[in-house]
């Protein structure tokens, strides 16, 4: 059977050969152009002698179910060989439980976590309802303090970044924020969900862990649940014990469907970007609308942090109208055509979603005139996505008419 093989060093490469080769080691795939999807607890050994050099070294291959398989080997060979400065990925069945499996991996009784004042609302939920009770204090700070020495204590051990902010976009000062915490040995993990390695490498920019919500971009059909994490060759060790200690597994049927998406990813991200933009700045002209909320747009206070350290955007962004309630968003939401209502994003098909704050912001606020609507650009036709919101944003002005 195949043995592990590190991840081949594909950085020479440009993207798309990467994305088209990565994950493909011969040894795994055999005369397969993909791995085969092996659906497997036992896993059998021919002899004892077998077993026991097995005992001795579980990670060199196949072992038990929950070890993994070629499969899922293959995809995260594929997701580390994406991030140059990654010694390993490990995979979860959400992405949620990549963030909270990073977390534990990291900290301890005692330890302080500052988490960002924008974090995706079930990593805040995680770190004030299971990490506090374990001994483990969370403080919020504001994503556009660059540098953050001030929030430190003695205990401070991790610091959890999202960038761009889940619902208002902001922009992390990511090398100002990494260069403080390495000086103090402080562990920071970033959710790269937003960017993907595609638009953002958050390792060489001194980031220790990256996360990805598979779940979105990568999987990239809205029919898979799946997350990642990325480590440095420091932290490796400890992700992977917090991995296999949790009982962290996925199956190999989602992984197949994983790193399926990700052979296009390149392509869909930039069909994304590009249908995004344009939608972005058609809303930032509309008369009903206040602000966009995306940092590619000049008028987003972070885009100079944008544009130095991200390669490109993708296809989620936000807008804020300048009048009316939530309950009015009804009159534009329920008659569009091409964009579904509903949580996560990334998909193939534009979603819309009105954002309530209330209970995501701790430590900073945000005064917006009129309720906030969350956008998923989908691979659809920009025209066809405008003439949509067109219609939908004439119903929203007439009610106040
Ligand atoms: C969706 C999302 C997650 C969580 O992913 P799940 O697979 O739904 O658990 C984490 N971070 C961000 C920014 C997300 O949008």
């Amino acid at each position: 059977m195949p043995r592990r093989q590190p991840p081949a060093d594909l950085s020479a490469l440009g993207l798309g050969t990467r994305l088209a080769t990565a994950g493909r080691e011969p040894r795994a795939t055999a005369r397969f152009v993909n791995p085969p999807v092996a659906r497997a607890s036992t896993i059998l050994f021919p002899t004892l002698a077998a077993l026991d050099a097995a005992i001795r070294a579980p990670d060199s291959g196949l072992y038990y179910g929950r070890r993994g398989t070629p499969g899922i080997w293959a995809l995260e060979d594929a997701l580390t060989s994406l991030e140059p400065g990654a010694a390993g990925t490990k995979l979860y069945p959400s992405g949620v439980a990549a963030i909270s499996t990073a977390l534990l991996a990291v900290l301890k009784a005692g330890d302080e976590l500052l988490v960002t004042d924008s974090a995706y609302e079930p990593t805040r939920l995680f770190a004030d309802q299971l990490l506090k009770p374990l001994g483990i204090t969370t403080r919020y700070f504001d994503p556009r303090t660059c540098h953050i020495t001030s929030d430190f204590t003695p205990e401070t051990r991790a610091i959890l970044l999202e960038s761009p902010g889940s619902l208002t976009f902001e922009v992390h000062d990511l090398p100002a924020i990494t260069a403080t915490a390495k000086a103090r040995g402080i562990t920071t993990i970033l959710d790269n969900t937003w960017a993907t390695p595609l638009r953002l490498q958050p390792l060489a920019l001194g980031v220790d862990i990256s996360i990805q919500a598979l779940t979105k971009y990568v999987g990239g059909h809205s029919d898979v649940m799946m997350g990642s994490a990325t480590a440095t060759a420091a932290l490796w060790p400890r992700l992977c014990r917090a991995h296999y200690r949790l009982g962290m597994n996925v199956s190999p049927d989602d992984a197949a469907l994983a790193l399926r998406g990700l052979r296009t990813l390149g392509l869909r991200l930039d069909r994304h970007e590009a249908s995004a933009l344009a939608v972005a700045r058609w809303l930032e002209a509309h008369p009903a609308v206040h602000s966009v909320l995306h940092p590619a747009l000049p008028s987003h206070p972070d885009h100079a942090l944008f544009t130095r350290d991200f390669s490109g955007a993708t296809g989620l962004f936000a807008f804020v109208l300048k009048r009316g309630t939530r309950a009015d968003l009804a009159t534009f939401l329920d008659g569009l055509h091409h964009f579904g209502m509903g949580f996560s994003w990334g998909g193939y098909e534009s979603l819309a979603l009105p954002v309530d704050l209330a209970g995501c912001r701790s430590s900073t606020r945000t005064a917006f005139p009129g309720p906030l609507v969350r956008l998923s650009i989908g691979l659809e036709d920009a025209a066809d996505l405008i003439a949509d919101l067109e219609a939908g944003l004439t119903r929203y002005q007439a009610q106040f008419a």
